[in-house]
């Protein structure tokens, strides 16, 4: 039984004048309740965890700030790159979610989010010990951990569908959930050493959709280069208002003739103009120029397994 309908998604905004202030606009940073759950203290990975995030609250405040900031924030002053396109606008409505609680447990994988039981506003983060033991093999594991633990507090707050729709609204791709998450992680700092941006179109993955850190860097050029900053809050924003309408079969390119002149919705061609095709289509073209405008490159490494959460 849903307890928390009392808890409408807007949430609280405050107007600020202080010079110091966060940048991030006038949404309130969340402050859900934080647990850790250790299943297992004489586990190797639970020293590793709590001695590489001794402060783990802080730490989850940090991703938080960099969660309001790239997915909750209007841009303020940044005109859009392309003045013909309309800059990204929308009314942030951050997740209401209560509060979250990170479980240590000695289960295979890397990590996972899921809503509590009985109540979808408590979040549960479910991390392996086995995968934190093994982090300490790689270069950096507290940033390795840092960002696993972002990645997964975006599950906690991003938005997949509009809340009272049910089962009824059409669910947004696996890969762009994960996609977003990713994206997050990767402006908050804390994209792994073993993530490769694409340099041309042929290093893109073949679908849009890909996932992870794939999706991540195709969203992070809509933000940067093709829309503006704030691109990828609308998106967020939008799957909450609408749901990820209008993208079954045959929906892309030109709507399709529906005996009355009002157009089929599209969720990507509402949202930025062109559909899904053409705007993958784009993003390749764009990779394929010799003088890019963002900063690629910056995260050249080898490729490993990259962090599949095996139980989405
Ligand atoms: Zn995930």
């Amino acid at each position: 039984m849903r307890t928390s309908d009392i808890h409408t998604a807007i949430p609280q905004v405050t107007t600020t004048d202080d010079p110091n202030a966060k940048p991030t606009g006038t949404i309130e940073i969340p402050k859900p309740k934080l647990r850790l759950h250790v299943n297992d203290l004489r586990h190797s990975g639970c020293n590793t965890f709590l001695s590489l995030v001794p402060s783990l609250a802080s730490t989850i405040d940090n991703a938080l700030v960099a969660i309001i900031e790239n997915l909750y924030t209007i841009p303020r002053s940044s005109p859009p790159r392309d003045p013909s396109k309309a800059p990204p606008i929308f009314t942030p409505s951050v997740s209401p979610t209560r509060s979250v609680t990170i479980f240590l447990r000695d289960i295979d994988g890397v990590a996972y989010t899921n809503g509590a039981e009985l109540d979808d506003d408590h979040k549960e983060i479910h991390i392996s010990l086995q995968y934190i033991h093994k982090a300490l093999k790689l270069p950096n594991p507290r940033a390795e951990i840092v960002g696993v633990l972002t990645h997964e507090l975006v599950h906690c707050y991003q938005h997949t569908a509009p809340r009272q729709a049910g089962d009824s609204a059409p669910r947004p791709p696996g890969g762009l959930i994960e996609g977003i998450a990713d994206f997050v992680r990767l402006k908050a700092g804390f994209a792994p050493p073993h993530w490769k941006r694409p340099t041309s179109a042929r290093e893109r993955p073949e679908k849009w959709d890909q996932g992870y850190q794939h999706t991540a860097y195709f969203l992070e050029w809509l933000e940067d280069v093709h829309i503006g900053k704030g691109a990828i809050g609308m998106l967020n924003d939008r799957l909450l208002r609408v749901g990820y309408v209008g993208e079954g079969l045959q929906m892309e390119g030109e709507a399709p003739g529906t005996g009355s002149s009002a157009p089929l919705p599209s969720f990507w061609r509402d949202l930025f103009g062109s559909g899904i095709k053409q705007l993958w289509e784009d993003y390749g073209t764009y990779l394929d120029k010799p003088n890019k405008t963002n900063d690629a490159q910056r995260n050249d490494g080898n490729w490993e397994d990259e962090i599949i959460n095996p139980f989405e």
